[in-house]
Formats: C-alpha cells, sequence, structure tokens
C-alpha cells in the first residue's frame, strides 16, 4: 500500500466504503431497512447494520441478591405475585424455588401499585436450553405503563437488531455495551426511571428518561424515551399521562425468569 499516493488511497476508501454499506444492506438480515427513520439519527428503527454494542464480560457479582432497603415495597420476594395482575386480574406465572417464570399463554403481568420516579432493582435469567435466535430467543421486556420498554433478551452470541438487544430501549437506542451473561444464568438490573410530564395544555414538559446498569454496567445514563416503543415504527408522546405508571414484565413466548424484584420512591432533595 505504501507506493499508493494519499489521493489513491482517499478514492480506494471511499470505494470501499460505498461497496461495503451497499453489500451489508444487500446482506443485512438481523433487522429492517424498509422502517421509518429514528428522528434525530441516520437509523431505521430496528436497523441491523446499526453498530453492534461493544461486549464487556460483567464481574462475577454486582447487586446479585441485593436486599431490599428499609424504604423499598418489595414487589416479589419468591414468595407470591400478590403485588402483580395480568389476565383476568391475576397474575398467572409459575412460582417456584424462589423465583416466577413466564407460563404459556398466561401474557404479561403488571404491578398492581403505581410508581413515578423510581428505582427498580430486579434479576433475570433467560432459559439455559436455548432455543430459537434473535428476537425469539430468551425475550421479555421491563415496560413502563406498558409503552415505554427496556427490552430484555439472551444477548449472549444471539446476534440481532443492536435496538432491540438486551437493555435496549426499544427501537430507539441500543444500550452502550453488551454485559450480558450467558443462558441460564441470573443477572441483576438496577434501573432508575423518571416519568414524562406534561402541562395543563398538555404539552410536553419533559420526556422519560432511564437509567440502566446491567450485571454492573451502566448501558444507559438519564437516556430519554423518544416516546413509546412500538415495534417496526417511531413512537411518541401523543397521550398524556399521569406521572405514576405501572411496571410490567413481558410474555414474548419464551420461558424467562425473574426474582428480587423491589422498587424505592426516588423522594426530592430538601423534602425529607
Ligand atoms: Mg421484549
Amino acid at each position: 500500500m505504501k507506493h499508493l499516493a494519499p489521493r489513491a488511497l482517499i478514492f480506494a476508501s471511499v470505494v470501499c466504503g460505498l461497496f461495503c454499506r451497499a453489500a451489508a444492506a444487500a446482506d443485512d438480515t438481523l433487522g429492517y431497512q424498509t422502517t421509518p427513520l429514528i428522528p434525530g439519527t441516520t437509523w431505521h428503527v430496528h436497523d441491523g447494520n446499526r453498530p453492534q454494542p461493544r461486549v464487556v464480560a460483567p464481574g462475577a457479582s454486582f447487586s446479585d441478591g441485593a436486599a431490599a432497603p428499609a424504604d423499598a415495597i418489595v414487589l416479589f420476594d419468591g414468595g407470591n405475585l400478590a403485588k402483580w395482575t395480568g389476565q383476568g386480574d391475576r397474575a398467572n406465572w409459575k412460582v417456584e424455588r424462589g423465583y416466577m417464570e413466564v407460563a404459556p399463554r398466561a401474557g404479561s403481568i403488571r404491578t398492581r401499585d403505581r410508581f413515578a420516579d423510581f428505582q427498580l432493582h430486579l434479576e433475570f435469567a433467560t432459559p439455559a436450553v436455548v432455543e430459537g435466535k434473535g428476537q425469539g430467543r430468551g425475550n421479555s421486556g421491563i415496560l413502563f405503563n406498558g409503552i415505554y420498554e427496556v427490552q430484555v433478551l439472551d444477548s449472549s452470541d444471539n446476534p440481532t437488531y443492536p435496538d432491540g438487544q438486551a437493555g435496549a430501549l426499544y427501537g430507539q437506542s441500543p444500550p452502550l455495551v453488551n454485559a450480558s451473561r450467558r443462558p441460564g444464568q441470573w443477572q441483576t438490573l438496577d434501573i432508575v426511571f423518571e416519568s414524562p410530564r406534561w402541562g395543563p395544555d398538555q404539552k410536553l414538559l419533559k420526556k422519560a428518561n432511564v437509567t440502566v446498569i446491567h450485571n454492573g454496567v451502566v448501558l444507559h445514563h438519564k437516556k430519554d424515551f423518544e416516546g413509546t416503543t412500538p415495534h417496526q415504527a417511531n413512537g411518541n408522546y401523543d397521550k398524556p399521562h399521569a406521572p405514576e405508571v405501572f411496571i410490567e414484565l413481558q410474555d414474548h413466548g419464551n420461558p424467562m425468569r425473574f426474582r428480587n424484584v423491589w422498587v424505592r420512591k426516588m423522594g426530592t432533595y430538601d423534602i425529607p
């Protein structure tokens, strides 16, 4: 390469860049490019060509088994699902050996109580026996009010569109890194969620935002949701709602497990 003039090098890299981009687009099997562009980015919703987040091996433990602080509301301690509801006003997931598990056709479950700005701790495990791939493997999600999803997925050696992998703000933002553990291993999620706010004239004053720590690794810090998180579409803030939201665990057809779920209302500075 040393006998190529700098201008020739630039030309070659431009041609290669164009070719590589076209080749990648033609060979895109991870996601979609027929979906709308995500506002403020050059990426389509679920764009398979978006860069894959760097893999970071998490430490052996972080908040695993974290005991609930004194002012926390324990949502699930391994006993029962009394704090949760679902189809027919019942959360019909399986409870055994200290965890809950998505049961076939049981549907998503949600907290009976609602919270505005809070700290959430939970632990999850994707199925130890790997079945399916991409979005079909170890899929669940933490949804706030059922409309703002932090994706839960088996993202251990499981390529998919980056805005749909573990910890993604679904359809909007990939996580900063991929800190997933192996299938079947327990993993921690520590999430701080702030609800959106609208003024009395229904004008949006503040977007929802989240900080997400996965297995001790920061995936997002005060990252705005750019609206709701639908599949293959851009979300919006067209429907104002109260700041108090329920927390939903998604049934996406995979036998996902959750345990040790608690939440703390964040409180306000200078107000005891
Ligand atoms: Mg999901």
